[in-house]
């Protein structure tokens, strides 16, 4: 039997560096916590991103008219 198994090889999405698909990579698909920390970092940012929103956090003049 000669049958060697092939890692999987996955790219990191922030750096594109090759990423051993495996335990010895605990960040996969990163390759460092760093590059994860980015991507989340990334992602955050964009969700934060919401134009025109409304504040009515402190709104003295709202009278419950019923
Ligand atoms: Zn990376």
């Amino acid at each position: 039997m000669s049958q060697s198994r092939t890692p999987t090889i996955v790219k990191c999405p922030t750096c594109q560096t090759d990423v051993v698909w495996g335990e010895q990579s605990p960040f996969r698909p990163f390759c460092s916590k760093r590059c994860q920390l980015i991507d989340l970092g990334e992602w955050a940012a964009e969700e934060k991103a919401i134009p025109g929103a409304p504040d009515l956090s402190d709104s003295d003049g709202w009278s419950e008219e019923m």
